[in-house]
This record gives C-alpha cells, structure tokens and sequence, in this order.
C-alpha cells in the first residue's frame, strides 16, 4: 500500500472505489505525515492502549494508530468508506472498522465489547480523531456527558476548527471564553497540541485547524447540588453577554432579581459583573445557592 497521506493514493482510491466527498459529512481527508503523527503522538498511545477512532476516513490516522496500540475501533458513518478501509487497513490485525454515527453510539459499551471480546485488560482508552467540523461540539460534549467523571477512558485527542480549540481552552476574562470553555473544562484538563494550516486537507476547508488533547478528570473539580442547574446558570450569564450577572441571571431556576442579588452577595460575586469573568468555581458557588434557594 503507498502512502496514505499522499494526495495521490487518495485520488486513486476515489476513482477505483468510485467515491466522492460529502461535504455535509465534513470529509476533509489528512494529507500531511507530520499531522497525523502529531495526533498519534500527541494521544501519548501505548502499546498497551485501547484506541477509539471518530471518523476515520480512508484510514490514515486509524493506520498510524494501529502501529502504536493494542487495538483500534474505529467508527465510521459513511458506508461508502467502508471498503477502502477494508483495502487500506488489510494489513492490520487489530483494527475493527465498525459502520456507525459515533452520535448514536456509546461509547462506554464499544470500549466494554472490545474488553470482553479481546478478553484483556487494556492499560490505557484513548479517544482520537480528525473531527467532522459540522458537528465538533455536539460528539465531544455527548462523549464528555456519557462518561460524566468515570473512568471509561483516559483521554479525547482531536483535530478541529482553532477558533472551537482556543473556546475550548479559554481563562476567564478572555474573549473567546464561554459556556463551551466551562463545559468542557468541569469534565477535563485541556493541553494544546498543535496549529495545523488548511493546507493539508484535501479537499480544503475554510478554516484553520488545531489539535487538543482532553485529560479527563477522575473527580469534578467543583461540587455541584445540580449539574441541571450549574448548566442553566452558565447559559443564562453567556446568552446576555453584554448584561450584569444580576440582570442576566435573573429569572433563572424561577428566581427574582432580588433572589438572585442575595446570592450574588452571599458567594462575594459583585452584581456588576459580567459571566465572561467568573471561574468555575464562582458559577459552582452561584449555582449551588440558586438549586437551594428554589427548593
Ligand atoms: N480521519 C480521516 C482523515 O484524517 O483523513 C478523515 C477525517 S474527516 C475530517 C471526518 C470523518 O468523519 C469522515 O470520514 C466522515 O465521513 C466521518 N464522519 C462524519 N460524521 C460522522 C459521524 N456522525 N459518525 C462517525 N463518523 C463521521
């Protein structure tokens, strides 16, 4: 088999299996070496290791992979890739190719399968892939709420759209912190990887990419009464950005303004303030008060 990165394999792999890209399934194939080693490397396998491939196209990741782990799944939803994952990772004993929508898969039960058919203890799970940009946030966040603070895997290592990795990786006080950045921080410790140029995707896509890796965090590291409301809470301060706390959290959890300042008070957060500013654990301290107020 050629390279699989090579723009040329790729052209002839489409015409001898008859395939064209989906755009709406946000096909844009690797074409770089050093990127799909840096993916690989970056998810830190072991040999070891259990890896979980989102999306694996023609399989270049999913091959690099598969040198580095023990065993590799790797999910695809396009059934017309199906074969020419059969023909590019023929030579891989310890790849399953399994034709799915990673969003209507879970996750912990592809991992607990893999575990019982192999019958061994894996040392490590690591998640990878180059994600499908129309629907990044959606597959992380529904893996991320699956797993909750469990012990189902140990990391998510992707490539996607920079501006959704740098929300992802924000401090508070910084432009592109939001609700996205406290999500997926309450499930995860976030280590920039890599920046990737939209050069090295055929075809190319309109925007540049980064690589993350996603450290999942064995306990949460605020407590919560109720996530419901901790979410609640987050959305209500990020969907009036430009307003006050007291202004824009008033109503939620069914709590009037005056409500809503008491605890502003009680948890030291000025009412002046605006949601792009406060921590974590500030939004934990709010939320906790608001579920109690409102029982
Ligand atoms: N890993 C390959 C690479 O790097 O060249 C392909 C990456 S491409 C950006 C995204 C891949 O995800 C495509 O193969 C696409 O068909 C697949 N995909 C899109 N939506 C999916 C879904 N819901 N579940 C599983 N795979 C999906």
């Amino acid at each position: 088999m050629e390279k699989l990165y090579s723009p040329a394999t790729i052209r002839k792999l489409k015409e001898k299996h008859d395939f064209r890209f989906s755009k709406s399934l946000g096909q844009n194939f690797l074409t770089d070496e050093n990127i799909v080693n840096k993916i690989a490397e970056g998810a830190e396998i072991g040999s070891e290791d259990l890896v979980i491939e989102i999306g694996p196209g023609m399989g270049v990741l999913t091959a690099a992979a598969a040198e580095m782990a023990a065993a590799v799944i790797a999910v695809e939803i396009d059934s017309h890739l199906i074969p020419i994952l059969r023909e590019t990772l023929s030579a891989y004993k310890n790849v399953t190719i399994v034709n799915a929508d990673i969003m209507k898969t879970d996750v912990r039960d592809l991992i607990a399968k893999a575990k019982s058919q192999s019958g061994r203890a894996f040392s490590g799970v690591k998640i990878i892939g180059n994600l499908p940009y129309y629907i990044t946030t959606p597959i992380l966040m529904k893996i991320l709420e699956e797993n909750g603070h469990g012990d189902g895997f140990d990391s998510i290592t992707v490539m996607l759209q920079k501006e959704v990795a740098e929300r992802i990786n924000a401090e508070p006080g910084s432009k592109a912190y939001g609700a996205l950045s406290l999500a997926v921080q309450y499930y995860c410790t976030v280590d920039m990887v890599a920046s990737v140029p939209k050069e090295v995707f055929m075809p190319r896509p309109k925007v540049d990419s980064a690589v993350i890796r996603l450290n999942l965090r064995k306990s949460a590291p605020v407590k919560l009464t109720s996530p419901g409301d901790f979410f609640a809470v987050i959305k209500a301060g990020f969907g009036q950005r430009r307003k006050t706390l007291l202004n824009s959290l008033t109503g939620v959890c069914g709590l009037e303004k005056a409500d809503i300042a008491e605890i502003l008070e009680q948890v030291g957060v000025a009412p002046q303030r605006r949601a792009e500013t406060l921590s974590l654990r500030e939004f934990a301290d709010i939320a906790n008060q608001c579920t109690a107020k409102k029982e």
